[in-house]
């Protein structure tokens, strides 16, 4: 489609002079400072004296001033370090660093004297903000100098500024010397430093730093005194005699001035095509990688200075420094060691800052989306633009917002940058949403609009501090459009988006179509939106629906219609519109620009994407499916076949599963065979049905009682075993999902029973009462990488004649510790189970075996130990799971109808204990990657009338444990397969025994092998 925009009326008010804004309430402060300062490389401390000249062109008179002591947060007991141990998801570069740093690691500014034109004046500290009582207020439109003197010591590294950061750079130095604070319409802006971010004012920065010769030193500004110093700075060579060297930087019209310094630096000096010289400092061992910012650093500059507004500064540095990629005015710092990729984006970002931070100095305390977000936007254009697409989609940012939404941790983008409840939710509003925002803008006043609006933007607010209604304001001006709500929805409030289309009505009118669409928004924000309609003639119609309150509508091309206003006040919208062919689809938005949290109903017919032999992808506008055929043999029941469904949409939602698997074999007998009835100890009550299997699945994860969670329900009969479950669970606590170790609530009804006898010559499928057996239960679980608790408390029982309720009562607690014993890892587990007298067989405690309840579950075992007919004999087959002795599960059991069909011994009561010593990763050759070897112990009892001590058990031997998932090359299959997926397989040797007698012989120490799964294994691999 030809994109041949209709300029209307609207963007003549572009060509407002900038001038006839700057009246009124656009004063703006002005600072000069003059810093000299000596820093001592031993001790990493340095003396500084500065001059401050303020002006104070507000209309209010100022007895005091604030100034920001930002080293002072690198102290174990700073502000920063106590938001770090309360935010669920601490900065990992501050923590635990900052809680350790020692007297000569901390970083501090004692202020020596401060004078106010040469009187001495008072000043109090707290944490990082310094407030100073003037001698004289400062009159509407009067200046005043500040005089300090003042010793600082350098912190190790912590956040952003410190000396020597992890990949060797000496010194980083930003947030370096005290700093007036903002003061704007809003009063004063001291805001202490916490973590984020940045406001100051404009002004003009002299600095002079000596330090010895032999260091190189990046910094905002133009270098004064190159031909003293040399270091790359210019092209004649420098002989420096003296150990020191005394570096004079100046800067204009920026609101911060930061340096870098290493001995090691390579400097590179590079023109870019508009003129622009770029430099760079980075050390040897990532001198290859840093080569291709040669190219991309100047490319990047020119493209933003083309699109964006003209870069007012004659240099741009780009330094290897700080803790990730920070952007100050005319240099930024970002770490080396990076991808090409990781690098030109970090890089573009930072240098995106030149304008969304640096020029438009706007209040990043309080809107971070104005620089991170602007800041994102071009950065992905700019990637866009250098890897040869120059379209590129934002959808992805749309996408992180929704997952926010999802976790129920988005807060609104307006949100003061330091208070946010989570540092997730902060980067998804900052960044995330700020770059949807601009994408957004585009949506709803069109591209080339929005592109204007970045300029007239940047022309009209350069070197000032734009707010968010100045924002509108530009926008509203050269968009000609009234945008209020757009604003207020996005920046304001944690709603989201969900348009629908219900319904289409198409008839024919004379020689046309006419179409009836209805359209529904089903949740809060209010938008304009596109609709593309196609047509049974192959032919499509864009339609814009412009919002009432807009007060007009986007450019369009020529052959879109513009249709009536939706006014918000309805949440229904019908679209009526003459076609040339009956409407055969209608898509809302399918270009995918808004934050649509389900795409599923903005289509007629539910879209869907359907793989065979793959596991169902995740994808936004449809709902993926993935099948496949199913074949399986089990030993009594022959050969089954069938197929398996599974579905899923974005951040796992609505999880599906469909199965259903035919025993030809048992349906055409029946459900009787002959092998099976001949058997005289059990009445064989068989029918068809038994050689029918399936499963029904359905898993959603959504808010459980106002926390992030889940709901299930499920229902599913294999070789004979029905049961059916519902079940909802809840992270416990406000931002659980961000948290290192994670506590579960989980509530269930379940149902279980057998239909089949058969299923009792199939041991793997053995052990369950043919009774109904109903049971609810409440779960905890706590887990971290390290721990895991799990405490269950179940209830009920059969309502089967004979009716025994309370026969599936159980409690227990399972503990889990993991810890490094030298080059191992060691694990103790323990359980203590409690259960009813008369407890149900497959809900019996067995000792250091999975219970048949769960060993049935288990797909893996179920259906490998289904192959032969008898697993224990014939593989020593064994469902491991739980704590306590393991070897006892070769014990012969007596014949249950002539199969040999449990081992492990089963009680009502459980204490059992194991300790394991398992190694690390064996061999990293492909196949051998996901091998363990392990040595364990266990001890362990299960009884129904007392507890005996002297009927303990133990045992203790080596294992070889196998995670067949972590093979790469299965990758594709295990993601399909629930059989590979639980495929833990492990070979135990249980050499020693206490009570070898159990096992029918009579030596302790002897070999005994065991194959089997893991049904249950905390730390296993
Ligand atoms: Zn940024």
């Amino acid at each position: 489609m030809s994109f041949r925009y209709v300029l209307p009326l609207l963007v003549v008010i572009v060509s407002l002079h900038p001038s006839a804004h700057a009246q009124d309430a656009s004063w703006q402060q002005r600072v000069s400072y003059d810093i000299d300062i000596r820093l001592d490389t031993d001790s990493h401390r340095m003396d500084g004296r500065q001059v401050v000249r303020y002006e104070n062109n507000s209309p209010d008179t100022l007895d005091r001033v604030f100034f920001h002591l930002y080293f002072n947060a690198f102290h174990p007991e700073s502000m920063m370090a106590e938001r770090n141990r309360v935010l669920p998801d601490p900065d990992s570069r501050i923590v635990p660093r900052i809680f350790n740093l020692g007297p000569d690691e901390i970083g501090f500014h004692r202020i020596e004297s401060i004078r106010q034109d040469g009187t001495p004046v008072a000043y109090r500290i707290t944490d990082t903000v310094m407030e100073v009582k003037l001698a004289h207020p400062i009159a509407p439109g009067a200046a005043t100098e500040f005089e300090l003197e003042y010793h600082s010591q350098v912190p190790l590294q912590t956040r952003r500024s410190g000396r020597h950061n992890r990949e060797g750079i000496d010194y980083s130095m930003s947030q370096w010397y005290p700093k007036i604070a903002a003061y704007d319409r809003r009063g004063w802006h001291a805001d202490p430093y916490v973590g984020r971010e940045f406001y100051a004012p404009f002004g003009t920065f002299d600095v002079r730093i000596t330090l010895p010769s032999e260091y190189v030193v990046a910094a905002t500004g133009v270098l004064q005194n190159a031909e003293e110093i040399g270091h790359g700075y210019t092209e004649r060579p420098v002989s420096v005699e003296s150990e020191t060297l005394t570096w004079h930087f100046r800067a204009e019209n920026v609101h911060d001035f930061a340096w870098a310094a290493d001995p090691d630096y390579i400097h590179d000096v590079i023109e870019s095509a508009t003129g622009i010289t770029v430099h760079l400092f980075y050390q040897p061992d990532v001198a290859e990688v840093w080569q291709n910012l040669r190219t991309e650093a100047p490319a990047i500059m020119d493209f933003f200075s083309e699109n964006y507004g003209r870069y007012p500064y004659p240099q741009m540095t780009v330094a290897q420094a700080g803790d990730g990629g920070m952007e100050y005015p005319m240099i930024t710092f970002v770490t080396g060691r990076r991808s090409p990729a990781s690098l030109r984006g970090v890089t573009a970002h930072e240098m995106a800052h030149m304008w969304y931070y640096g020029v438009l100095g706007s209040n990043e305390a309080d809107f971070a989306w104005m620089d991170e977000g602007f800041g994102s936007y071009i950065t992905t254009e700019v990637t866009g633009h250098l890897t040869g697409n120059p379209s590129p989609s934002h959808a992805s940012s749309a996408l992180g917002v929704l997952q926010a939404h999802h976790y129920g941790l988005f807060e609104p983008m307006n949100t003061p940058s330091d208070w946010f409840r989570t540092n997730y939710g902060y980067s998804i509003a900052a960044y995330t949403a700020g770059e949807m925002l601009l994408d957004l803008l585009g949506y709803v006043m069109s591209d080339p609009v929005r592109d204007q609006f970045l300029q007239t933007y940047f022309e009209r607010f350069r070197f000032r501090h734009p707010d968010p209604t100045d924002v509108e304001k530009v926008a509203e001006d050269v968009s000609g459009l009234q945008l209020d709500w757009f604003f207020a929805q996005f920046t304001e409030t944690d709603w989201t988006l969900d348009y629908a289309v219900r319904n289409v009505d198409s008839r024919r009118s004379g020689a046309a179509w006419r179409a009836d669409i209805t359209l529904e928004r089903v949740s809060d924000i209010a938008m304009p939106i596109d609709v593309l309609i196609t047509l049974d003639d192959g032919t499509a119609q864009w339609v814009t629906i412009p919002l009432g309150v807009m007060q007009g509508h986007k450019p369009v091309p020529q052959d879109w219609v513009v249709a009536d206003p939706w006014l918000w006040t309805s949440p229904r919208y019908t679209l009526s519109i003459d076609l040339p062919a009956r409407v055969r689809r209608v898509e809302i938005d399918p270009m995918l620009r808004t934050p649509d949290r389900n795409r599923l109903n903005n289509v007629t017919g539910l879209p869907t994407a359907i793989t065979f032999l793959n596991a169902p992808q995740q994808r936004w506008t449809s709902y993926g499916i993935g099948w496949r055929p199913l074949a399986q043999y089990a030993h009594n029941w022959g050969i089954g076949a069938g197929l398996q469904a599974r579905g899923t949409y974005i951040f796992g939602r609505w999880r599906t599963q469909a199965m259903l698997k035919l025993w030809p074999e048992v349906l055409f007998s029946g459900g009787d065979e002959p092998d099976v009835t001949s058997d005289p100890v059990l009445p064989i009550d068989g029918s068809p049905v038994d050689g029918i299997d399936y499963e029904l699945r359905i898993d959603h994860p959504q808010r459980v009682f106002g926390t992030f969670g889940s709901v299930s329900l499920r229902s599913r009969k294999h070789l004979g075993i029905i049961e059916s479950e519902a079940r909802i669970s809840a992270l416990l606590g406000r931002h659980a999902i961000l948290r290192r170790g994670q506590r579960e609530l989980i509530l269930s009804i379940a149902h279980q029973n057998r239909t089949s006898d058969r299923s009792l010559f199939t041991p793997v499928a053995a052990g369950f009462s043919s009774d109904d057996l109903v049971f609810a239960r409440v779960g905890y679980r706590y887990e971290n990488p390290t721990t895991r608790v799990i405490v269950g408390l179940e209830t009920g029982g059969s309502f089967a004649p004979g009716f025994d309720f309370g026969s599936a009562n159980r409690a227990y607690v399972d503990a889990a510790i993991s810890t490094p014993v030298g080059p191992f890892t060691g694990v103790l587990h323990a359980q203590v189970g409690v259960g009813a007298d008369n407890l149900v067989s497959q809900r019996l405690f067995r000792l250091g075996a999975a219970s048949f309840s769960d060993r049935w579950g288990q797909d893996a075992y179920r259906t490998i130990g289904a192959l032969v007919d008898d697993p224990w004999d014939d593989l020593h087959w064994v469902a491991f799971g739980g704590p306590g002795p393991i070897a006892y599960s070769l014990m012969q059991l007596p014949d249950f109808g002539g199969t040999s069909v449990v081992g492990a011994p089963s009680g009502s009561n459980i204490m059992a204990a194991s300790a394991r010593l398992v190694t690390g990763r064996l061999a990293d050759a492909r196949p051998l990657r996901p091998l363990r070897l392990e040595l364990f112990f266990g001890v362990g009892e299960v009884w129904s009338d007392e507890f005996e001590a002297s009927d303990l058990l133990y045992d203790a031997g080596f294992g070889l444990h196998y995670n067949v998932a972590e093979l790469t090359i299965l990758r594709r299959w295990v993601a399909q397969s629930n059989v590979l997926s639980g495929l833990q397989l492990t070979a135990q040797f249980p050499v020693w025994v206490s009570d070898p007698e159990l096992l029918g012989g009579d030596e302790q120490l002897d070999f005994r092998w065991m194959l089997g799964i893991v049904v249950d294994r905390p730390f296993g691999n």
